[in-house]
């Protein structure tokens, strides 16, 4: 017998959208456990349609605002597309800026993105996720990716980022792939909001790498 969550599952994704956008208000989001954080997301072939698919962009990105944060995933609310909002206005003082490269990020759509490394510099930082609520911890990831994507027009995007805006393309686009960024985490940097208040608000992870004792790339 079908459980009432199969035939929620089942049923076309632009009505389960249609659904999630009749409540006013940020979307909720699903945190870790749920596992349509861990399935590959469907890529966005039509399946909603074009005022749908603006409808739900700009729930997305209230959504992220709300949180608020610089990044979601459509899993993070629970619909299984190829679809990620990406914004960051980057309120960070200037050694902040230097040493994690947080330079604003104006908003954009990614659909169906895929992303590969440009060279082989790594840069490890502290960074969180709206679906694991309370915790960071420090992820390695490619200093410099080339992005493929369409935007939410359906135009071919083919951009290099760098800084923090390429962790942030990497960190959405892990999502639509089942990954959550704790699976390349750095698990003995985890540490819970508080104490990231407490210690380990410093431009870089140095510090947090020797008191807990793990390593950075070189
Ligand atoms: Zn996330």
């Amino acid at each position: 017998m079908a459980s009432e969550r199969d035939r929620i599952e089942s049923r076309p994704l632009s009505d389960r959208v249609e659904e999630l956008l009749a409540h006013e208000g940020p979307l909720p989001i699903v945190t870790a456990g749920d596992p349509v954080l861990r399935r590959t997301a469907e890529p966005f072939d039509g399946q909603l349609d074009p005022d749908l698919l603006a409808r739900f962009v700009a729930a997305l990105r209230a959504t992220m605002h709300a949180a608020p944060g610089v990044g979601l995933a459509a899993p993070q609310v629970g619909v299984c597309l190829r679809i990620a909002v990406i914004e960051d206005p980057a309120p960070v003082p200037e050694e902040v800026r230097l040493a994690r490269g947080r330079v604003p990020q104006p908003f954009r759509v990614l659909v169906n993105p895929a992303y590969e490394a440009v060279g082989s510099f790594r840069d490890a930082f502290f960074e969180g996720c709206l679906s694991v609520p309370g915790w960071q911890a420090v992820v390695a990831r490619h200093a410099k990716v080339r992005l493929r994507a369409l935007d939410e027009h359906g135009r071919a995007v083919d951009e290099e980022f760098s800084g923090w805006p390429a962790r942030i393309v990497q960190h959405e686009t892990d999502h639509l792939n089942g990954a959550l960024y704790l699976d390349h985490a750095e698990l003995r940097s985890l540490s819970s909001n508080q104490a990231m208040a407490d210690r380990w608000n410093d431009p870089t992870p140095a510090n947090a790498a020797r008191a807990l004792g793990f390593l950075l790339p070189d």
